[in-house]
């Protein structure tokens, strides 16, 4: 067996062999500062030819510049790399810094720390990874904007045939970005500012016409903004747009809220308690009730209250995605309508309306058989981002952990493999 290094080797070797260095830069130094808890590895670059970091010509060398990497500690040491990185002429581009092989061009982190950062960002907050790592709020926030810049253009960009479209709201409640998801790998693929038509129109404009033409399905809520875009852009779009179940199932249960929440104000002021306490009951689906649950439930369901016959009928509408034609499914959606419409619940009926307005779209989600999988997956898991990202102060952050978590992208710095 190699050992990492041989007994009674000094500091400066032992921080080459580790570090990786090689020619030609060297380890000049190694110095710790006890006081600051951190251990500095001056490094030196031993002459030879320099090059141009764009073109990769030589170039004579112009001058140097002080730099400093944070690198993985040493032990429980801050460990700083610290050099005077030559700058070179180059007759195209410049006067310009070499490239150093530890860190990619314009980072103050070696590209072995990026890379611990980015795994750990993976399973925590960014105010947590920054804590643990000593690292600043904004230098963490960097690291994963960097990734996702990294990510993004190494992405051969295209156009999934079949993918989703959602509105997500961000912190402050009327503050939107659009969100596109590859509904069969069932990543991201796009994240815009907003809810417009816009947020849609530039990403289909970065398509080619062939490219549009081959998209088989888009699934998205029934908003009108999307649904012009698409109109626009996909060609056949009127048997391609899709209103899933999620989205449908969302607004139903709104609607079931909001009759609870004024026909539990109404019983309060007779002193009636029965719907007190409710709310998750109704919203639940009764496949995850607990059986205790589902005992308590079942009077209340049963009961003549306006609440559980708005919930009966979200239910039944729950159950009208199980068929397979169009026709049967059309008859099927219609027939609810028309209890819904005539149930004299108001939140319920201004449901009912949309749906018969955008009943086509439904009954191609139907037919299709777009299951919910990816799209309460992708929910979930933006619930999650958003939940422990109190710390983002602005949208692009946002847009950045979506991609950064959901993206699929490639994320380390060159020449760092996972
Ligand atoms: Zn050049």
């Amino acid at each position: 067996m190699e050992r990492a290094y041989a007994p009674g080797m000094r500091d400066k070797d032992l921080y080459q062999k580790i570090l990786g260095i090689e020619k030609p830069w060297q380890v000049r130094d190694v110095e710790l500062d006890g006081g600051r808890g951190e251990v500095r590895v001056l490094l030196e670059h031993r002459g030879g030819r320099l090059t141009c970091p764009e073109c990769g010509v030589p170039c004579p060398g112009y001058d140097t510049r002080p730099r400093r990497w944070r690198h993985l500690d040493t032990c429980q040491f801050r460990t700083i790399l610290v050099a005077r990185v030559p700058r070179v002429e180059c007759p195209e581009h410049g006067v310009l810094q070499v490239r150093v092989p530890w860190g990619e061009p314009g980072s103050r982190f070696t590209a072995l720390f990026e890379a611990l950062v980015i795994d750990w960002l993976q399973e925590a907050s960014i105010a947590a990874v920054a804590r643990q790592l000593r690292l600043g709020w904004e230098e963490a926030a960097g690291i994963m904007s960097r990734a996702v810049e990294r990510g993004l253009a190494r992405r051969e960009a295209k156009l999934p045939t079949r993918h989703g479209v959602d509105e997500v709201s961000f912190q402050k409640r009327h503050e939107y970005v659009t969100v596109v998801h590859d509904a069969q790998a069932g990543v991201v693929v796009h994240v815009a500012d907003g809810r417009g038509r816009d947020c849609l129109d530039t990403f289909y404009e970065s398509f080619s016409e062939e490219q549009r033409a081959a998209v088989e399905s888009v699934t998205m809520d029934m908003w009108a903004a999307y649904i012009a875009s698409a109109a626009e852009y996909i060609p056949g779009s009127e048997t391609k747009v899709a209103f899933d179940k999620f989205h449908v199932a969302q607004h139903l249960s709104k609607a079931v809220d909001q009759v609870r929440r004024e026909e539990n104000k109404a019983l309060l002021g007779e002193g009636d308690e029965r719907l007190k306490g409710t709310k998750y009951l109704w919203l639940r689906h009764p496949d995850h009730f607990r059986n205790d649950r589902w005992m308590a439930f079942e009077p209340l369901r049963k009961s003549t209250l306006r609440t559980a016959r708005a919930w009966a009928l979200k239910t039944l509408a729950m159950e009208l995605w199980r068929y397979r034609r169009r026709g049967w499914a059309r008859k099927a959606w219609l027939r609810w309508y028309s209890w819904a419409i005539r149930s004299r619940l108001e939140p319920i009926k201004k449901v009912a309306r949309m749906i018969k307005r955008h009943l086509e779209g439904i009954l191609t989600a139907v037919v299709l058989g777009i299951t919910n999988a990816r799209a309460e997956g992708l929910n979930a898991k933006i619930q999650w981002i958003k939940a422990t990202a109190r710390g983002f102060r602005n949208r692009d952050r946002f847009r950045d952990a979506i991609y950064f978590h959901l993206g699929g992208l490639d994320l380390y710095p060159a020449g760092i493999t996972q």
